[in-house]
């Protein structure tokens, strides 16, 4: 068969798949998405979309209409809970000369993958498919081929190449063997959403973060569906402690009221517990595969690295499978790709986001009033204020990834 009339076949529905399947379609190449549930997902993930990502979702006013359907935040945070001390603040506004969105926007994932999914709407070439799971996935050196069971049954589907974004337990990944070396906390994540408003009961900014020896919280404000919104905290849940126990009425208040104690009762309207890993393949390449997004990397959320990653993958690799099918350019610029990805998820999302894990964590008095300290003295200088800001929005990363080239120097 000849691979260049053959869709872009793309595994997951989530929100990098849908943005592959929009930054594709939208350039006039025909793809065709596969998602195993019948309907986008709505669980409560990721909210912060960094100032890097956005000017990477300017196209089509997609970062705007972020903006209008979530919450801009230019500050953060850092709170040292035992003492009550507001440690150190930062405001993106010291970037205002590195980037045109000097600021966070805090807009939850479905509603990103439903604005996407409303431009899908609108490109006849773009195929979504709902209630398809990909179950194996071969491929020659011409042409790739999965299997999806669907509604019909199973069917095969060729393609000229094939985007694995089905999340951190990739059947893609799994398909072509690739290794997803790391580790997986032993700790668990809770997430329980209230409508308390801790900006007005407590002072509280719309992404703040909390040092603990005993826990860490990180408590931030999504606009849910519209004024007043909601606030999400996010706890550590300990490895024996039983699900039931920590999801439980009285298991959720205890831990709220722990960390914020409250006269009243906390009104909880989502508790979500999460299995974290931190977690890199090996690749994010093999013959006409491409992984992106958490099937590539999973990192644990203090700092919300994990879907900013996956855009900026999905902006990557769309941009070059372009440039290879409508310009004919060597396909070698997907190893390019790879490296460029892998770079970032390793020497900065990795890094960073345990780093952050570990400041907020620390139980010895030093490190606690080392890291505190430290982040005290960044906020109160305004050069290192702005580099800590350049890498926390991930410009540092992309600049990092733009300076590598085809051939690796040696
Ligand atoms: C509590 C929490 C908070 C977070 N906060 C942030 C944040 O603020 N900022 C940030 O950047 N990141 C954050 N993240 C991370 C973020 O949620 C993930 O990085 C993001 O969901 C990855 O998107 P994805 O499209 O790659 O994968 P997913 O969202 O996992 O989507 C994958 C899709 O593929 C589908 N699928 C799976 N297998 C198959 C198959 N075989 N065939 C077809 N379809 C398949 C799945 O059903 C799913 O729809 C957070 C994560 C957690 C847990």
């Amino acid at each position: 068969m000849n691979a260049d009339n053959a869709p872009v076949l793309i595994a997951g529905g989530g929100p990098v798949g849908l943005l592959c399947a929009w930054l594709l379609g939208r350039r006039g190449l025909r793809v065709r998405l596969f998602d195993n549930n019948r309907e986008p997902q709505a669980d409560p993930r990721a909210a912060t979309t960094h100032p890097a990502t956005l000017e990477l979702l300017a196209e089509d006013g997609l970062a705007e209409d972020m903006a209008r359907v979530g919450l801009v935040a230019p500050i953060f945070q850092f709170w040292d809970r035992p003492s009550g001390e507001l440690v150190a603040q930062f405001d993106h506004g010291l970037l205002k000369n590195d980037t045109r969105y000097p600021y966070v926007v805090q807009c939850e994932q479905f509603k990103t993958a439903k604005l996407i999914l409303d431009r899908l709407g609108k490109l006849p070439n773009v195929e979504v498919l709902f209630g398809h799971e990909v179950t194996e996935v071969t491929q020659t050196s011409g042409a790739v081929t999965v299997e999806v069971r669907g509604p019909q049954g199973v069917k095969s589907h060729a393609g000229s190449y094939l985007i694995g974004a089905d999340g951190g337990r990739s059947v893609v990944r799994k398909q072509c063997g690739i290794p997803f070396e790391g580790f997986t906390w032993p700790e668990r994540f809770i997430v329980l959403t209230t409508p308390y408003d801790f900006e007005a009961e407590r002072g509280y900014c719309y992404r703040s973060y909390f040092a603990d020896p005993g826990a860490w919280c990180n408590c931030f404000k999504v606009s849910a569906d519209g004024p007043p919104g909601l606030w999400r905290t996010v706890f550590p849940a300990g490895a024996e402690e039983p699900e039931a126990d920590i999801m439980s009425d009285a298991g959720v208040q205890a831990r709220i009221q722990s960390f914020f104690p409250s006269p009243r009762p906390y009104e909880i309207v989502h508790r979500n517990l999460y299995v974290t890993h931190q977690r890199v393949a090996e690749t994010f390449r093999k013959g006409r595969v491409l992984l992106a997004g958490d099937s590539a990397h999973v990192n644990n959320p203090i700092g919300g690295m994990g879907l900013n990653g996956g855009i900026q993958d999905a902006a990557n690799l769309c941009e070059k499978l372009a440039q290879i099918l409508l310009e004919s350019a060597s396909d070698k610029i997907l190893d390019l790709y790879s490296r460029q990805r892998r770079a970032v998820a390793v020497e900065f999302v990795q890094e960073q986001s345990i780093a952050n894990k570990k400041r907020l964590e620390a139980r010895e008095p030093e490190a606690r009033a080392r890291n505190l300290g430290e982040l005290r003295d960044i906020a109160a200088d305004p050069a290192r204020a702005r580099q800590f800001l350049l890498r926390s929005s991930m410009l540092t990363s992309q600049k990092r990834a733009a300076a590598m080239t085809l051939v690796p120097p040696i």
